[in-house]
């Protein structure tokens, strides 16, 4: 049976919050019966976007990380539910309301923080995966609400073979957010590295300008890279976990090297001068 996934492209992702907003719009106010009870106005965010700014002025960005429910196949939410969470034959993991009324701690069950505990109903609540829009024929979009909104694309909802998935993952090397988790989740995420790894930046200038086509290698924790720069003697190197790294510089016979440490950031090295 074709399954529900999930594929979000942090590169495309500008933070215009048209997800987040169309799912408070179709559940701010509105009871699912059997599938969720109305979301409250404030509080829940079942479509949390993460920021993360990498490096200093002025070699910076920015990424953004678009986070429903997971849906993961090995849920802890689903363990700690007693029975209150069950995931549906299409994989998506939905909360019983009944079941799971008063029970505080479930939201604490999960790693991603994507249960929320409603006070005034006494219940957790989560992204349903909008499953009461997928299965209805009325809704000809036949996609959740926000992946439907998403203007750049970077949102894209897959009801496929769970063959055609792990071979899609394997050509387009998409990654579970936290992988290490081993929660197995049906949301995938490419350019994944934009928002969890680092990356090391400069320029190079010669006798005070900027130099095109030095060759910069990289060495350290696993990697081996070269680059030339650009034509503003910038190189970037992304994608870098933490460790420590050496840094050689070739601008026709000029030559430079140095040793650069990855602790929790990126690095901008400011200008590399021969
Ligand atoms: S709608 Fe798309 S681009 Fe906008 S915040 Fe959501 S995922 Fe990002
Ligand atoms: S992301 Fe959290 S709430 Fe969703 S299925 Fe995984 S553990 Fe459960
Ligand atoms: S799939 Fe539906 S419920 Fe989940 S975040 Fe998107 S709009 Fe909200």
């Amino acid at each position: 049976m074709s399954q529900f996934y999930m594929v979000i492209d942090v590169a495309k992702c500008h933070d215009c919050n048209n997800c987040f907003m169309a799912c408070k719009d179709e559940f701010v106010g509105n009871d699912w019966p059997g599938y969720t009870a109305a979301q409250p106005r404030h509080g829940q965010r079942w479509m949390n976007i993460q920021r993360r700014e990498r490096g200093q002025y002025n070699r910076n960005d920015v990424a953004f990380l678009a986070m429903p429910c997971q849906h993961c196949e090995n849920a802890p939410c689903e363990k700690a539910g007693n029975g209150a969470v069950n995931r549906r034959a299409d994989g998506i993991v939905m909360i019983d309301a009944e079941k799971a009324r008063g029970n505080e701690t479930l939201a604490q069950s999960c790693p991603y923080g994507a249960i929320f505990y409603n006070e005034e109903i006494q219940c957790a609540q989560k992204c349903t995966g909008c499953a009461h829009l997928l299965d209805s024929a009325e809704w000809t979009p036949r996609q959740p609400r926000c992946s439907h909104t998403c203007p750049t694309g970077a949102m894209q909802f897959l009801n496929i073979e769970p063959a055609e998935m792990a071979k899609k993952i394997q050509d387009e090397g998409l990654q579970a957010y936290r992988a290490e988790l081993g929660t197995k989740p049906r949301v995938l995420y490419k350019n994944l590295q934009k928002f969890t790894k680092h990356f090391i930046a400069a320029g190079v200038l010669v006798k005070g300008d900027c130099f095109e086509n030095a060759t910069v290698t990289l060495k350290g924790a696993g990697v081996e890279a070269t680059q030339k720069t650009n034509c503003f003697g910038d190189f970037k190197f992304d994608g870098l976990g933490d460790g420590v790294y050496t840094l050689e510089v070739d601008a026709a016979g000029k030559k430079a090297s140095c040793e650069v440490t990855l602790q929790g950031d990126a690095k901008n090295l400011g200008y590399i001068q021969l």
